[in-house]
């Protein structure tokens, strides 16, 4: 076999977990589910500020208990256990539409049933709406949060071990599968590649989406609410987060068909950093201006909302026009326009491990001809907005900027994965698309 198509079999997730790949599957499992809780706990008692907290934490760590403690643990639990049945039944039920994704190491090409729009809708209009029956109050979320907290990591934690044993006991694509060798490191990334029970239910989808990203505005809604509540108005800063947020999200949820061909669907396998991740990780952290402007409102100037509503909306432009960009391209095969030219592409020949040849393309012009992964620097201009709305005591505070460092290091490290995938698959062509464009985030940056 020629060398390149040996490489090109393999493009997958590769071979044996070494020791370095352990430790860095056993600190997320062991340390990731204090962090939300820290971050709870910096809001709860220590003024927001995350510093101290967390210096609070290092003293008496115990104290990271007692967060909870007096709170309604089983009202927190019947209200999470009937959010994640309502998203099931959402999800499964509600009018939508079928789209395909995009082939897998083994082959599979995976049908997708996609309605997040419609779902995002109606459970945006039904949180109004049993509020203004009297049914709860919009406070209802930010109330119950600390000991939801708990919930969702005890939600997060079940599904790992869930996606581990399903994994092992019957799993959907069996030649899909990866196992490499270390229990932690398995049970961290993940075996299955698209884990599914029957057609539909997907894994990566629904937990992706559903039970936290379709939380996301309803938690921003909340504490919204709560500031009201507390200091009898809102402020700029937390309509600049809860409408740029809502932007993302309904983007998102517009887009779902576009989300089954990135990397989350396409290349991730389900475990722990998924499963986890979806459910606890996202619904705190992705949230965390909103929580912290609800206990320390912010007024901005007008030049700082025109400026952060500008650096929001360009950033949201450049994702978007981005992702569309590739999203369009491949669908044509390459033949379309792009910024009023013909697309410029190398044709990128690879292999499924059926041994089956199959052919890609590679864009090189538009924001594609820009850097490797510019539709990030959308997403980095979006998250210094949102974190930015806090101003300046909220940067004294570290907390509410905590997901512009996260979003840069996780976007940083999709980077560097990615170029090592891509290489594996594309092999040469992937270097002459390298050589082509240089840049990988940002021309002159990186
Ligand atoms: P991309 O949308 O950039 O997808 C990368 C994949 O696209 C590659 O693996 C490759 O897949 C294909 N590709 C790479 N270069 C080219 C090219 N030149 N021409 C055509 N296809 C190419 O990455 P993500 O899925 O990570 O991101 C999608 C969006 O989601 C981004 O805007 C990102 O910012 C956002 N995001 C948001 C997160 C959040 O938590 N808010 C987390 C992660 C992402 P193939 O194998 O098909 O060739």
């Amino acid at each position: 076999m020629p060398e390149t198509q040996q490489k090109a079999l393999s493009w997958g997730r590769q071979g044996t977990a070494g020791w370095k790949d352990v430790i860095g599957s056993l600190l997320p499992l062991a340390l990731c589910p204090f962090m939300p809780i820290l971050f709870e706990l910096a809001l709860d008692q220590y003024q927001g500020n995350i510093w101290k907290a967390a210096m609070a934490f290092l003293k008496n760590p115990v104290q990271l208990f007692n967060l909870f403690s007096g709170k309604p643990f089983w009202k927190a639990g019947q209200l999470y256990v009937f959010w994640y049945v309502l998203n099931v039944a959402l999800y499964l039920f509600f009018p939508g539409k079928y789209c395909k994704g995009q082939l897998t190491p083994a082959g599979h090409l995976l049908e997708y049933y996609v309605n997040g729009f419609q779902v995002w809708v109606l459970t945006i209009l039904a949180f109004f709406g049993c509020a203004y029956i009297g049914l709860f109050p919009l406070t209802i979320i930010a109330d119950y949060w600390a000991p939801m907290l708990l919930w969702l990591n005890v939600f997060g934690y079940t599904l790992t071990g869930f996606a581990y044993v399903k994994a092992h006991l019957f799993p959907t694509h069996p030649d899909d599968n990866k196992f490499s060798g270390s229990f932690l490191y398995d049970l961290c990334m993940g075996i299955e590649f698209n884990p599914r029970i029957g057609k539909w239910f997907d894994f990566k989808l629904f937990h992706n989406g559903r039970p936290g990203i379709n939380a996301w505005c309803l938690i921003n809604i909340s504490f919204a609410a709560k500031q009201y509540q507390t200091y009898g108005f809102v402020t700029n800063s937390m309509i600049i987060v809860n409408l740029l947020q809502a932007l993302y999200v309904g983007d998102f949820f517009y887009n779902e068909s576009w989300y089954t061909r990135t990397i989350d669907i396409c290349h991730d396998h389900f475990g722990y950093y998924l499963a986890w991740g979806d459910l606890v990780w996202l619904p705190q952290m992705y949230t965390l201006q909103a929580h912290y402007l609800a206990t320390h409102p912010v007024v901005l100037s007008t030049p700082a909302v025109v400026l952060l509503l500008g650096m929001g909306c360009l950033g949201y432009y450049i994702f978007r026009g981005a992702n569309h960009q590739k999203d369009a391209f491949r669908a044509a095969k390459g033949k379309c326009n792009i910024w009023g030219r013909p697309a410029k592409f190398l044709e990128a020949p690879f292999t499924t491990a059926d041994g089956q040849h199959h052919v890609s393309q590679l864009l090189y012009s538009g924001f594609w001809g820009l850097a490797h992964h510019f539709n990030y620097v959308g997403d980095l201009l979006m998250s210094s907005a949102y974190c930015l709305a806090a101003g300046l005591t909220g940067l004294a505070d570290g907390l509410p900027y905590f997901y512009i460092v996260y979003m840069t290091a996780l976007l940083v490290h999709r980077i560097i994965r990615d170029q090592g995938r891509l290489s594996a698959k594309y092999g040469p062509v992937w270097d002459k698309y390298c050589k082509l464009v240089p840049w990988k985030l940002c021309p002159y940056l990186w």
